[in-house]
């Protein structure tokens, strides 16, 4: 991998001889990560299923290694979880999050929601709330156009602590949704006494969606659960035409996916927004 004098870069691609090697390796490049800059936010649209506007967008961290290339999240969050570096990446992810939303509006776009995804242990941490209390405050963003999206496994295993953080972040005016909806457990009077906005059905089940019942009868479920709740759903990993039918067909709120977008620059937002999406 080494092929030094061909650019003079400063990096090469290590060859990792174990999982464990490698592991060791992103871990500390993670550490310097923030410091040089490598990370950067894709956004993807969300799209109401009645009217077809675009109301929101989920932010979404990308790594830019300078050797290794781009690194997926699906890599280097759980790393970024293990070592405790989630917190600050989580921090830098609200703020640009934040930042980013608050340049569309000053650049005259139709106001959108940004939905910022919070990992279990940034959840935990006490001063979550000072966190996003400050990314508000520095980008004047107002709070109704942040979202949080929580995973149902983490909401569960501590309900009384999340409803009072969710509590606290509900007073300050953010939005609260849970994502993978339907992979975890959630025990439905828990449901009932968390803040929610809405409900985002996971891509496990939309994948399938058009031949597999039983996906079906999990998609309609967690919809009419929505609706009872008086919570809205959104599905999200939607690719196809029929997918769309059947969503729209059993009143599914919204939808994410490739169908509609794929994650995108902000420039790319701008574009979006300006022909109508
Ligand atoms: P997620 O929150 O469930 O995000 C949805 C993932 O599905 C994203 O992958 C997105 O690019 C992908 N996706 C969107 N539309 C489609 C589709 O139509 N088909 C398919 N097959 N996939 C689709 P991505 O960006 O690689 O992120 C993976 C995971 O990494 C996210 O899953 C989330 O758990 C985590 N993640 C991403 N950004 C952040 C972040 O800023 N903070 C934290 N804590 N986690 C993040
Ligand atoms: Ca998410
Ligand atoms: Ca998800
Ligand atoms: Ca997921």
């Amino acid at each position: 991998a080494k092929e030094l004098g061909r650019d003079n870069f400063q990096f090469y691609a290590p060859e990792f001889n174990s999982t464990a090697q490698e592991k060791f390796f992103l871990q500390e490049e993670l550490r310097n990560a923030l410091a040089r800059a490598e990370f950067t936010l894709s956004y993807q649209p969300q799209v109401d299923l009645r009217s077809g506007h675009v109301f929101a967008v989920e932010a979404l961290i990308r790594w830019n290694h300078p050797s290794l290339g781009t690194i997926s999240p699906m890599k280097f969050i759980p790393l970024a979880e293990e070592t405790g570096l989630i917190v600050q990446i989580g921090d830098w992810v609200l703020h640009e999050a934040c930042r980013q939303n608050k340049d569309w509006q000053d650049a005259g776009l139709p106001p959108i929601v940004v939905c910022v995804n919070v990992s279990a242990r940034q959840f935990r941490e006490s001063n979550l709330i000072s966190r996003v209390v400050n990314a508000l405050k520095d980008s004047e963003l107002e709070a109704k156009y942040l979202e949080l999206e929580v995973t149902e496994s983490l909401i569960m295993q501590n309900i009384e602590t999340a409803v009072a953080t969710m509590n606290e972040l509900q007073s300050l005016g953010v939005q609260i949704s849970i994502d993978d909806f339907g992979t975890g457990y959630s025990s439905l009077s828990a449901l009932r006494t968390f803040p929610l906005a809405r409900l985002k059905i996971d891509k496990s089940f939309i994948k399938d969606l058009a031949a597999n019942e039983n996906d079906q009868a999990v998609a309609i479920a967690v919809i009419s659960l929505g609706q009872k709740l008086n919570l809205r759903v959104i599905a999200e990993g939607v690719e196809t035409e029929d997918q769309v039918a059947f969503l729209r067909k059993n009143n599914c709120d919204e939808m994410q996916g490739y169908h509609f977008s794929k994650p995108v620059s902000a420039a790319g937002i701008v574009q979006l927004l300006n022909t109508g999406g």
